[in-house]
C-alpha cells in the first residue's frame, strides 16, 4: 500500500515549522506517513490541487502565505468558511476524492484560553489581517463584550468588526488602551524583522491576559512587558501547536500526544 502523505504549502515555505510539529507526532504515535513542505507558487496552485485530488494516498495540506485566500476557490467549502473567517489554512482529501477547505486557526487560538470566562468581557485585538479574522471569529463564538480593534489602517479594522457583527470600535495603533480582560496581538508587529509593537499596558487590569500570536521571537517585548506587570500571558507557540493538532486529526484520524507538548516546544525553539 502506498504510504499516506500530507504537507504544508506556501511561498516561501522553508521557514514553516509545520513539518517539525507533524513529524514529531507521527513519530511519537508510530504512524507510517510522511509530512513534507512543498514550495507552491500562486501560478502553480490550481495544478497542485488537481494533482493531489487524483492521489488517493494524499490526506491533505496546511496552507500558509500567500495562498490562504486563493486556495478557497480551488477546494470545496462545505463548512461555509468563505462567509465566516474568509480564509483557509487546511485542506483535507475525503473519501469521495473531494478536497475540503477548513480553518483550524480559530480553534487553535481558542484552545489555550478555553478556561477563561470571557463572555461579555471587553477585549483588545491588534491587527486586521488573516490571523485577526480567525481571532475575531473565535471571539464572536465566545460571546465577548466590546472589542477594541487597533490597526495601522483603522478603516480596514472597522470593516472587520462589522463583518463579524462585533460591538466596539476601530482605532489607530497609538490609541490609549481601554481596560480589557484579554489583549491579543494578531499583527506582525514585534515579529523578527518587523517594527516593534509599542503599547502602554497600564490601563489593563490586574487580571488581564495578554496573548501574542507572534512566535518568532517566542518571548516578544509585549509578553516580557506584560510579565513585568505580573499579567498572565499566552505565547504564539500555543496557537501554532493548537491549529496543527486540529489539522493532524483531520489528516491522520488520530489525536496527537499533547502530553508531550513540552518536548515539542523545546524542539521548536531549538
Ligand atoms: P497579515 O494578514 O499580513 O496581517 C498583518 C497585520 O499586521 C495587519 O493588521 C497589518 O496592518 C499589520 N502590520 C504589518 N506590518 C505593519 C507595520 N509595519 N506597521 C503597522 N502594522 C503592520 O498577517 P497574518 O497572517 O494576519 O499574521 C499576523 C501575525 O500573526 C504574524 O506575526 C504571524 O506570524 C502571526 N500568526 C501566528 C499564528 C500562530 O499560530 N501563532 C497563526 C497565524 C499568524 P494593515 O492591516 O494596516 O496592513
Amino acid at each position: 500500500m502506498t504510504r499516506s502523505s500530507a504537507e504544508v504549502i506556501g511561498d516561501p515555505i522553508a521557514q514553516s515549522k509545520s513539518p517539525l510539529i507533524h513529524g514529531f507526532w507521527l513519530n511519537a504515535l508510530g504512524i507510517d506517513a510522511e509530512y513534507r513542505r512543498t514550495l507552491v507558487s500562486e501560478a502553480e496552485l490550481p495544478a497542485f490541487f488537481a494533482q493531489r485530488r487524483a492521489d488517493p494516498s494524499w490526506r491533505g495540506c496546511n496552507i500558509t502565505m500567500p495562498h490562504k485566500l486563493a486556495a478557497l476557490d480551488l477546494v470545496e467549502d462545505r463548512g461555509g468558511v468563505r462567509d465566516t473567517i474568509g480564509a483557509i489554512n487546511t485542506a483535507v482529501r475525503v473519501g469521495d476524492g473531494a478536497i475540503i477547505g477548513t480553518n483550524t486557526d480559530a480553534g487553535g487560538f481558542y484552545a489555550p484560553i478555553a478556561g477563561l470566562d470571557l463572555a461579555g468581557q471587553p477585549v483588545v485585538v491588534i491587527g486586521a489581517g488573516g490571523a485577526a479574522r480567525a481571532v475575531l471569529f473565535a471571539l464572536t463564538r465566545i460571546g465577548v463584550g466590546r472589542v477594541t480593534l487597533l490597526n495601522r489602517n483603522p478603516l480596514k479594522a472597522a470593516g472587520l468588526l462589522a463583518r463579524f457583527g462585533l460591538k466596539g470600535e476601530a482605532l489607530p495603533l497609538n490609541a490609549k488602551l481601554p481596560p480589557a480582560r484579554l489583549l491579543v496581538n494578531a499583527s506582525s508587529l514585534g515579529m523578527a524583522g518587523q517594527p516593534p509593537l509599542a503599547l502602554d499596558l497600564n490601563p489593563l487590569p490586574e487580571d488581564a491576559v495578554v496573548y501574542d500570536l507572534v512566535y518568532s521571537p517566542l518571548q516578544t517585548d509585549l509578553l516580557a512587558q506584560s510579565e513585568m506587570r505580573g499579567l498572565d500571558t499566552v505565547d504564539g507557540l500555543e496557537m501554532l501547536i493548537g491549529q496543527a493538532a486540529l489539522a493532524f486529526e483531520l489528516f491522520f484520524d488520530a489525536a496527537p500526544p499533547r502530553e508531550r507538548d513540552d518536548e515539542l516546544r523545546e524542539l521548536l525553539v531549538a
